[in-house]
């Protein structure tokens, strides 16, 4: 499979890690929009929000649970940051393993571009 993402849950290309377990991988962005930027993301590839099902709701509950625990641990909880899920193009997805930007350390405006 020539995904990006699952490359780098098999090491084969390098990432600054947050955290991993045997379900997730939390790990900074390379192009960071805001002061904080990391991405979670299941180790198993799913392509798209629009390729879940309801088996996969306890993996995919992870990923807030995952972000709010870092976001957490880099002093963010309370003032507070934004989480993301781009689908398909319209959304802004360029990657497609399905993934939570978590952006921090400054105000986020609404609605986004
Ligand atoms: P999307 O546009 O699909 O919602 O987000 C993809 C994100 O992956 C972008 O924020 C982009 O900067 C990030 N990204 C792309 N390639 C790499 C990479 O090789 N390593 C890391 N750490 N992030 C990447
Ligand atoms: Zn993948």
């Amino acid at each position: 499979m020539d995904c990006l993402f699952c490359k780098l849950v098999n090491g084969d290309i390098p990432a600054k890690i947050l955290y991993q377990d045997d379900d997730v991988i939390a790990f900074e962005d390379i192009a960071p929009q805001a002061p904080t930027h990391f991405l979670v993301i299941p180790k198993r590839h799913i392509s798209t929000l629009n390729d879940l099902t309801i088996e996969d709701a306890a993996l995919v509950g992870k990923l807030p649970i995952t972000a709010a625990k870092i976001a957490k641990e880099k002093g963010l909880s309370d003032d507070g940051y934004r989480v993301v899920m781009n689908c398909n193009e319209m959304g802004g997805q360029t990657v497609y393993h399905i993934h939570m930007h978590v952006l921090g350390g400054r105000a986020m405006t609404w609605p986004p571009g």
